[in-house]
């Protein structure tokens, strides 16, 4: 924690002055967005005027300016008549006609004044206590508080379920997560799924709107996908390099397992590429929010977003309505956030009880190569954010941490779209317009993780099953896995299905999956992680180049 304190007395005639330059230097030194510290500033200096006018003339004004868990906040106390903040944020849009034009400066003025109030009015607080006005207001937002709450019920979570398994009765154990963990789980994941139709839309539609012809749009769209393509075929072939390497499948576990497991893949899933390009156009307005499908979601977008521009005189009403409904569901965004922690320690204590230790032992090795791969991509986005993007892949990879540590809790690239939008607009500082198709579009098209893990277990089953694939069948199965992670959902457990397709196309028998099937939950996490990473890492190199970055809030926010 941090805190810098200033006391100023008000019968200097800089008071006002004195107390804007500390509060703006306080903030700097704590490396506040310069965006923030404008506004904070403003704030201040109309509470600072406004306390003034309620003191007597050499009354003292105390300012602490501190850091919190990330969280920063000015407190500015001084004694006099209690301050109704309301009051001074309303105003009335009189046209001000009056013959005394310095009445009319004065009424301007303090229109102006409440104007700044009513604008940042939800970061302001005051509390009246033995006759003193304490106004607090909120300069960012507790980011990393609500990080470092993440990280804690991770591990608390890894702790709790390893506890669950080993020490508790499994009648107990079983309990515990039928009646307190999965419904907790289940009704954070069913919160997000309410507002994913909602974001995306809404926000689509208001980004459609803003672009001016549609070539401007074609272009970015294009660029989007084919970044989104060259980490695909980049994460196979790194894969396929790791895998060939290290051979995962030649040593290590019983090939006799493969044939005592059950095999229950839901297969009714459709991955096919063929299906998921007719599939962009709903065969009806409401289904695609029922289901939450992103591509039909953008389909609809894109159409209401250029009708809204083609309506004459509804189109400002529209568009304004359109804006206020994205609004509306950003902050039921950022409500839900709140909970991410708790439903991330109820995934990973389920995760732990229902995979086990052993399990993970006995395929340690082609996890591990499948670590390695996840690794090497995580370092290849670094390496096009460095190269194409000219932006410095720490502060990215800073930023984005909380979306990767939700994505890897909750094992869904569509539930986190929400989320990840609106790290990518307020944390990276990339334009709305390009967040709001990228992100969804990525969670859908764009599964780098997916397609490396598709390519090392593939291969992995076939060593163990003692079946050779090279040549020929190896670029098949390459192209395969690009198609397949087109068309896989961002749902968890998606890739196993896929899985099932893959070990087809290289005749491995589909038994095999039972082999992996224990460790996919833990699979799914960190292929999960690197597929928004890679959504994120694609979003911020096409909003760079194309100018549609704040490198003011990507260099310093959080
Ligand atoms: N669960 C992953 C995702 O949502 C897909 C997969 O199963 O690999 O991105």
């Amino acid at each position: 924690m941090k805190k810098m304190i200033r006391t100023v007395n008000l019968s200097d005639s800089g008071y006002l002055r004195e107390c804007t330059d500390f509060i703006e230097g306080s903030l700097r030194s704590l490396k506040t967005p310069s965006k923030m510290v404008m506004r904070s500033v403003l704030l201040s200096e109309e509470m600072i005027v406004a306390l003034a006018d309620r003191c007597e003339e050499n009354a003292e004004l105390d300012i602490c300016v501190n850091k919190r868990m990330g969280d920063i906040r000015v407190d500015i106390t001084a004694p006099g008549e209690e301050i109704d903040t309301d009051a001074l944020s309303s105003f009335s849009m009189d046209d001000g006609s009056g013959s005394d034009m310095d009445a009319d400066d004065r009424e301007m003025e303090r229109k102006l004044r409440s104007l700044i109030i009513k604008s940042q009015g939800e970061k302001l607080k005051n509390t009246y206590k033995n006759g003193y006005n304490k106004i607090s207001i909120a300069v960012g937002k507790a980011e990393r508080s609500s990080l470092v709450l993440t990280i804690t019920a991770l591990v608390l979570g890894l702790i709790a379920g390893l506890i669950l398994t080993n020490l508790v009765p499994e009648t107990v154990t079983e309990g515990i997560c039928t009646y307190a963990l999965q419904p907790v789980k289940t009704m954070f994941m069913n919160a997000l799924k309410i507002i994913v139709g909602p974001v995306v839309f809404f926000s689509l539609v208001t980004c459609f709107s803003q672009f001016k012809n549609l070539s401007e749009l074609g272009r970015i769209f294009a660029k989007v996908m084919g970044l989104y393509m060259l980490t695909t075929v980049l994460a196979s072939l790194i894969a396929l390099g790791f895998s060939t390497i290290f051979q995962p499948g030649v040593w290590g576990a019983g090939l006799g397992m493969a044939t005592t497991q059950a095999v229950n893949v839901n297969t009714n899933t459709d991955t096919s590429l063929l299906s998921t390009i007719v599939g962009i156009i709903p065969d009806n307005f409401v289904k695609p929010f029922l289901e939450a499908n992103t591509l039909q979601l953008i389909f609809l977008a894109l159409i209401c977003g250029l009708a809204v521009g083609a309506l004459g005189e509804y189109s400002a009403k529209l568009s304004n309505l359109f804006q206020a409904l994205n609004e509306l569901f950003l902050t039921i965004t950022t409500m839900i956030a709140k909970f991410i922690p708790l439903a991330a320690f109820c995934s990973v204590v389920l995760m732990v009880v229902k995979v086990g230790g052993e399990a993970v032992v006995s395929l340690l090795g082609m996890f591990g190569v499948f670590l390695i791969c996840i690794a090497s991509m995580l370092t290849v986005y670094g390496i096009l954010l460095i190269l194409i993007g000219r932006l410095n892949p720490l502060t990215f990879y800073r930023k984005i941490r909380e979306g990767m540590l939700t994505s890897f809790a909750l094992s869904s690239s569509s539930a986190t779209v929400p989320t990840n939008m609106m790290i990518c607009t307020e944390r990276l500082g990339i334009s709305p317009k390009l967040v709001s198709f990228s992100i969804p579009l990525g969670a859908t098209v764009n599964m780098d993780g997916t397609c490396v893990s598709l390519i090392v277990s593939g291969l992995f089953l076939a060593r163990m099953y003692g079946i050779s694939v090279t040549g020929p069948e190896l670029a098949s199965m390459v192209v395969t896995v690009v198609l397949l992670s087109l068309g896989c959902p961002g749902v968890p457990g998606a890739g196993l299905v896929c899985l099932g397709i893959v070990l087809q196309n290289i005749g491995v028998p589909i038994e095999a999956i039972g082999l992996v099937m224990a460790i996919d939950p833990i699979r799914d996490m960190f292929g999960t992680m690197n597929n928004v990473t890679g959504d994120m890492a694609v979003t911020a190199v096409v909003g760079k180049t194309e100018g549609m970055m704040d490198m003011d809030i990507y260099k310093n926010a959080g």
